[in-house]
C-alpha cells in the first residue's frame, strides 16, 4: 500500500490536523537493518516535527566548539565516553528550541536508565508544569523484526563499489549474478553486511536497548510495531500508533 493512498483513505482535512497538534515525544527503537532511519525521517515528514539526534548534536557542538562542544573534543582527545550528564546537558539545550515544541522524534536517545529517568524529569519539568502539553512520558514505539529474517536481509546485500547501488541476492537480486546491471562491476559484500558482524551489532544493540526499555515498558509506554511488513505498512502502523497516543494523552492543547 504507498503512502498516498493512505494519505486519501485519512482525508485531506484530518492530515492538516494531524501536522499541526501537539505529538509529544517519540522514541523510536529497532535494530539496525530494521529501517528505523527511513521511518524516522517519514515520521518527521508527516507530523513536521523535528528529528532530535544525539549523534548529530555532538558533531555539532564540537564542530562549532561552543562550551558543551570543547568539553566533548577534550573527553574524545583522551578517548574517554561523554557522560551520562553531558550528554543529557546536550539534550537539554536542543529541547529549549522552540521547533519542539509540539513534538520530536528521539535518535540515538535516552541510551541508559539514567538517561531515560533524566528525560522524564525534564520533560515533566519543561513541557508538562509549564501547562505546554497535558502529558509528558514520551511513547516508545519498538520496531520488532524477525531476527532470521533480519539476517538474511542484510547478509543478502551487496554494493556496487563503483556506483554504490545496492542489490540482495533474496530480494533484489542483479540481472547476473554477483554483477552490477549498470556498469558490469563485480558486486562486494561490505564487511558491515556479513553475518558475524551483524550478530555483534544486534546483540549490542540488544545489550544497551534493554535497560531503556524495561523502564519504559514498567510505565506502560512501550507499543511494539511489525517491522518484517513492508516499509509503508510499517509507516502506517508507527502513524497509528503515535495518533493514538496524541488522542489519549498529549491532544488537549
Ligand atoms: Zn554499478
Amino acid at each position: 500500500m504507498s503512502v498516498i493512498l493512505q494519505r486519501e483513505r485519512l482525508g485531506a482535512s484530518s492530515m492538516a490536523e494531524q501536522v499541526l497538534r501537539n505529538i509529544g515525544p517519540i522514541v523510536l527503537l529497532g535494530p539496525p537493518g530494521a529501517g528505523k532511519g527511513t521511518q524516522s525521517k517519514r515520521i518527521t515528514e508527516h507530523y513536521r516535527i523535528p528529528q532530535v539526534s544525539t549523534g548529530d548534536l555532538l558533531r555539532e557542538h564540537v564542530k562549532q566548539a561552543t562550551p558543551l562542544g570543547v568539553q566533548i573534543r577534550d573527553l574524545m582527545a583522551r578517548g574517554e565516553l561523554v557522560s551520562d550528564h553531558l550528554v543529557c546537558d546536550i539534550v537539554a539545550w536542543r529541547l529549549r528550541e522552540p521547533d519542539v515544541e509540539r513534538g520530536f522524534i528521539l535518535d540515538g536517545f535516552p541510551r541508559t536508565a539514567t538517561q531515560a529517568v533524566w528525560l522524564d524529569s525534564f520533560l515533566k519539568f519543561e513541557f508538562f508544569e509549564t501547562g505546554k502539553w497535558a502529558a509528558w512520558l514520551p511513547i516508545v514505539v519498538c520496531i520488532k523484526v524477525d531476527y532470521n529474517k533480519l539476517l538474511l536481509r542484510i547478509t543478502g546485500r551487496r554494493t556496487c563499489p563503483v556506483d554504490g547501488t545496492i542489490y540482495n541476492v533474496y530480494s533484489n537480486p542483479p540481472l547476473v549474478d554477483e554483477i552490477c546491471d549498470k556498469d558490469g562491476a563485480k558486486l562486494v559484500t561490505r564487511d558491515d553486511d556479513r553475518e558475524e558482524v551483524i550478530r555483534e551489532r544486534l546483540d549490542a544493540y540488544e545489550r544497551q536497548t534493554k535497560p531503556v526499555a524495561e523502564h519504559y515498558q514498567q510505565l506502560s509506554r512501550v507499543v511494539d510495531v511489525n517491522g518484517d511488513l513492508p516499509l509503508d505498512e510499517v509507516t502506517a502502523s508507527i502513524v497509528r500508533v503515535i495518533d493514538h497516543n496524541a488522542e489519549s494523552a498529549v491532544g488537549s492543547n
